[in-house]
C-alpha cells in the first residue's frame, strides 16, 4: 500500500505539517516540577461530584507546584451536548472557586494553547490523522451497520472477542483502488487505528492513584475520526494533551479500560504520554452494602444540589478534602483556622478504590463550619443565597442588616458555639420569628402548666419585664415570678420535693419562650428579647394572651 498516496487521498486539504503545528505549541516556561493539569468535561448539562473531585485534585496539583490549570471543552459528541452546557460547566467550577488559568470562558477563551474547544480543533486532528496514515498506522473503514452486525454475529457464533480487530477488521487491507472508488462514490467512512498490539502481551504502568499495574496491549482498530471527521475522545485527548503540554491527566476510572489504547496512541504519534490519575467513583452505603452514587437515585450526586440546598461552598470543599486525602482530617485538627489552600495535597493519599460519600458527615462538617463563622460572614453568605433562592426572605433579611447580624451573633464566638445552621436554606426557619411579617406562632405550652397559670405567667411577666436588665437580673425576675406562682425557682428544689410545686422555673421560662417566639425551640431567650426590643416583646406577650 502506498501510504503517502492514501494520506493524500484522504486529506487533500491538509496543508500544514505536524512540525508546523508543534511550533505553535512551544514548551511552557514553568518552574521545575510544575504540573500542567486540565479539566476536560463534555457539555452534557450534568455536572456531578466526580467532576468536582477531579477538578479539585487537578487544581491542587497545578497550583501547588506553580503550574497551570486549564479548561478544555470536549464537545465532539454533538448528540449529548445541551444548550448552555458550557456555561453550566464554567459556572459550576466558578462557584467552587476553581480558578482556571486559561481555557474556555463564558465570553472569551483565554490562553496561548487553544483553541480550547475540540470542535474548533478539527483541522489540527486531521494533520495528525494524516501523519498516522502516512506511517501506515491508520486506514479508512467503510463498514456499514449491516457489516458490523454480521461481524458481531459471527464473533458470537465462534465465541470470539467482540470488536474490530485482527482478522475481523474488514477494511484493514483494502487496496487503494477500492478505497478510491468508494471515496468517489461518496461512501462514508471512519478512520481507524491499525493496531499492532497483542493482548496476550502485558506492559507495566503506574497510575498515580491506582499504583502499579499490568495492562494488556490493545489490539482493537479503534475509531480515530468519525464519519463526520470529528475525532473520538481517545484520539482527541492524545493530540490535545500533547500540544497543550498537560503533564497530569486527572479523570474518572471509567477510562482505565481504554488506557492501553491511549498509551499506544501516544507511542504511535511519537510522544511521551502524560501521567495519569484515575479516580474511582464515589460510593455510598445502602443498608449494609456499598454502591456507586447514581444519577437516578442520589440527588446529591449533582453539583446543582449543593447550591439548591444552600451548602456553603467551604463546607463542601472541606468535606471533599476529607474524602480526597486521608491525612486531611488530622491536618485540620492541628490547623483548625488555616485556609484549606495551606494543606499539602498529595495524590499518594487518595483512595484507589472509591471513597465513601456520607451526606450526614457533610452536614456535620457544615454545621461546625457555619458555627465558627463570624456573624458578618453568615449574613453575607446567607443573603447571597437568599437573593438567588428566596427573594421574599432576602428582602426581610437585608432590610436592617444590623438587626439580622445581631440575630446571627447569638451564641457565636463561644467555646461551644450554637450549631443551628447546616445549609443556608435553614436560616429562614431558624430566625423567621424575629420578623413580624413571618411570625406564625405555634402556641404549644408545657402540658403540666394549666391554662390559668399560663395566662397568669404571661400577664405578670408583662408588668415585670425590663429591657434594661442584664442577663442575671432578667433571670432573677423569672425565678421570682415562678416562686410567687407556686413553681420551684430552682430545678433542684423541685426535684427534691416535686409534690410541693406545680412545676419549676423551666416551665415558667418555657411559657414565656413560647409566648414570645411562638415555638419551643429558640436561641437564648434573653438575647432573643434584647434583639426583639421592648415594644415587640410587649406585642408578642399581648398576642399570646389573646390567642
Ligand atoms: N470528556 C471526558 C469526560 O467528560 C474527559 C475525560 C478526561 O478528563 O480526559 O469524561
Amino acid at each position: 500500500m502506498d501510504n503517502l498516496a492514501l494520506a493524500q487521498l484522504l486529506f487533500p486539504d491538509v496543508a500544514d505539517t505536524p512540525d508546523q503545528i508543534e511550533a505553535r505549541y512551544p514548551d511552557r516556561s514553568l518552574p521545575d516540577g510544575a504540573r500542567v493539569t486540565r479539566m476536560a468535561p463534555s457539555p452534557t448539562g450534568f455536572m456531578h461530584l466526580g467532576n468536582l473531585l477531579a477538578a479539585v485534585t487537578a487544581e491542587r496539583l497545578a497550583h501547588q507546584s506553580g503550574g497551570v490549570f486549564f479548561l478544555r471543552i470536549e464537545d465532539t459528541d454533538q448528540k449529548r451536548e445541551v444548550e448552555g452546557g458550557v456555561e453550566a460547566i464554567i459556572s459550576a467550577f466558578d462557584s467552587f472557586r476553581l480558578n482556571f488559568d486559561e481555557g474556555a470562558g463564558v465570553s472569551v477563551d483565554t490562553g496561548n494553547y487553544g483553541p480550547y474547544r475540540q470542535r474548533q480543533r478539527a483541522g489540527i486532528y486531521h494533520i495528525f490523522a494524516k501523519k498516522l496514515v502516512e506511517a501506515g498506522c491508520a486506514y479508512p473503514c467503510f463498514c456499514t451497520e449491516a457489516e458490523l452486525e454480521d461481524m458481531r454475529n459471527r464473533q458470537s457464533a465462534e465465541k470470539a472477542n467482540f470488536g474490530y480487530y485482527g482478522k475481523w477488521a474488514l477494511y484493514r487491507d483494502c487496496g487503494l483502488d477500492v478505497i478510491h472508488e468508494k471515496l468517489n462514490s461518496g461512501e462514508p467512512y471512519v478512520l481507524r487505528l491499525r493496531s499492532s498490539g497483542d493482548p496476550s502481551r502485558k506492559f507495566r504502568f503506574t497510575d498515580l492513584v491506582k499504583g502499579k499495574m499490568e495492562l494488556p496491549e490493545n489490539d482493537m482498530d479503534i475509531v480515530l475520526l468519525k464519519s463526520d471527521g470529528i475525532p473520538t475522545y481517545h484520539f482527541a485527548h492524545a493530540v490535545d494533551d500533547h500540544l497543550m503540554k498537560t503533564t497530569h491527566v486527572v479523570r474518572g476510572d471509567e477510562w482505565l479500560a481504554t488506557l492501553p489504547v491511549h498509551v499506544q496512541l501516544f507511542e504511535m504519534l511519537g510522544w511521551k504520554h502524560p501521567e495519569y490519575l484515575h479516580i474511582a467513583p464515589l460510593m455510598k452505603m445502602d443498608g449494609s452494602s456499598k454502591r456507586k452514587l447514581s444519577k437516578r437515585h442520589d440527588p446529591e450526586l449533582a453539583l446543582d444540589y449543593y447550591d439548591e440546598q444552600g451548602y456553603p461552598v467551604d463546607s463542601v470543599l472541606e468535606y471533599l478534602f476529607t474524602i480526597l486525602n486521608s491525612n486531611f482530617e488530622q491536618w485540620r485538627t492541628q490547623n483548625p483556622l488555616s485556609p484549606i489552600g495551606e494543606f499539602e495535597f498529595t495524590a499518594a493519599k487518595m483512595s484507589a478504590s472509591g471513597a465513601l460519600f456520607d451526606i450526614a458527615k457533610l452536614n456535620d462538617v457544615s454545621k461546625n463550619l457555619v458555627s465558627r463563622m463570624t456573624a458578618d460572614r453568615v449574613f453575607d453568605q446567607a443573603a447571597d443565597w437568599c437573593s438567588r433562592h428566596d427573594s421574599e426572605f432576602h428582602a426581610l433579611l437585608t432590610l436592617d442588616p444590623a438587626y439580622s447580624k445581631s440575630i446571627f451573633a447569638i451564641g457565636r464566638g463561644a467555646a461551644k458555639p450554637r450549631r443551628d445552621i447546616t445549609v443556608w436554606r435553614d436560616v429562614r426557619g431558624y430566625m423567621d420569628f424575629f420578623f413580624d411579617e413571618l411570625f406564625c406562632p405555634e402556641y404549644e405550652y408545657p402540658t403540666n402548666v394549666s391554662e390559668d397559670d399560663r395566662k397568669e405567667i404571661i400577664k405578670r411577666y408583662q408588668t415585670i419585664y425590663n429591657s434594661a436588665d442584664d442577663q442575671s437580673a432578667w433571670f432573677d425576675r423569672i425565678k421570682a415570678l415562678a416562686g410567687e406562682l407556686g413553681f420551684a425557682p430552682e430545678t433542684k428544689l423541685y426535684k427534691a420535693d416535686p409534690d410541693s410545686y406545680k412545676g419549676h422555673v423551666g416551665d415558667v421560662s418555657m411559657v414565656i419562650r413560647v409566648a414570645v417566639s411562638g415555638r419551643q425551640n429558640s436561641p437564648d431567650m434573653f438575647d432573643v428579647m434584647r434583639i426583639l426590643g421592648p415594644e415587640r416583646v410587649a406585642e408578642r406577650l399581648n398576642k399570646a394572651l389573646m390567642a
